[in-house]
């Protein structure tokens, strides 16, 4: 299987389906990364020391590290600005992603949620973008949104997250096994420490909220989700 995940930031791999990704790349699967942006309007921790330019070199190389880290084969980082993705023409953003389309030829693919998981409107244009391509795409691709419950925020209480309802979630991949590879990758990260360190703790609290990933498929629309599937 071929699975093509695509977000807006340096980190969002990580701090989302970084478990699935790693499952899939760990057992014989192809898992692909477009990262649409470099991350330079980041503004945490050490972010607001940095040049825009320093940063966005930062984040690069922090994302090769954590890719590396999941297993994932094929990593593409694309250099649209940092938080004004909704602020270019959809266009733009769609004719980059379908070119790795193209070129990928994912079975599956995966971003955020809806919502945008943090309410960021970058996250927001990117599922907007995949949502619409997806119509034009061969029968067999599939389009999944990775959300978290309500459950797994709460010892968060700092950070403020949009769940999505358990009766929207298809999938629920066990991702037990790979927790340790999905903090070892959030902090690859290191110019977002004061993010992942609020994130990942308390540890054991994460360890135990994180051992599912959950998953909303949109595309091709599901018949009536009697059953929660544990693999795409
Ligand atoms: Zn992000």
């Amino acid at each position: 299987m071929k699975i093509l995940a695509v977000f807006a930031h340096p980190d969002d791999e990580s701090f989302g389906p970084a478990g699935t990704l790693a499952r899939y790349a760990q057992t014989g699967h192809k898992v692909g990364l477009f990262t649409l942006t470099r991350g330079e309007a980041g503004s945490v921790g050490i972010s607001k020391t940095l040049t825009t330019e320093v940063l966005a070199g930062r984040r690069t190389c922090e994302l090769h590290h954590a890719a590396k880290i999941l297993g994932i084969n094929y990593l593409k980082i694309a250099d649209l600005p940092d938080k004004k993705l909704a602020e270019l023409p959809d266009h733009t953003g769609m004719k980059m992603i379908q070119e790795e389309l193209d070129f990928f030829k994912p079975d599956a693919l995966i971003t955020f949620h809806e919502q945008g998981i943090s309410g960021h409107p970058d996250h927001q244009a990117v599922t907007r973008w995949l949502l619409e391509l997806v119509k034009n795409q061969p029968k067999t691709i599939s389009l999944f949104l990775y959300g978290v419950l309500q459950e797994q925020t709460e010892h968060m209480p700092r950070r403020r997250l949009l769940p999505m309802t358990l009766v929207e979630v298809t999938h629920r991949i066990v991702v037990s096994n790979y927790l340790d590879t999905k903090i070892e990758a959030i902090k690859a990260h290191a110019t977002q420490e004061e993010s992942w360190q609020r994130f990942i703790n308390p540890l054991e609290k994460f360890k135990i909220s994180a051992q599912w990933e959950y998953f909303k498929q949109v595309w091709p629309v599901p018949e009536k989700n009697i059953l929660l599937h544990d693999e795409f």
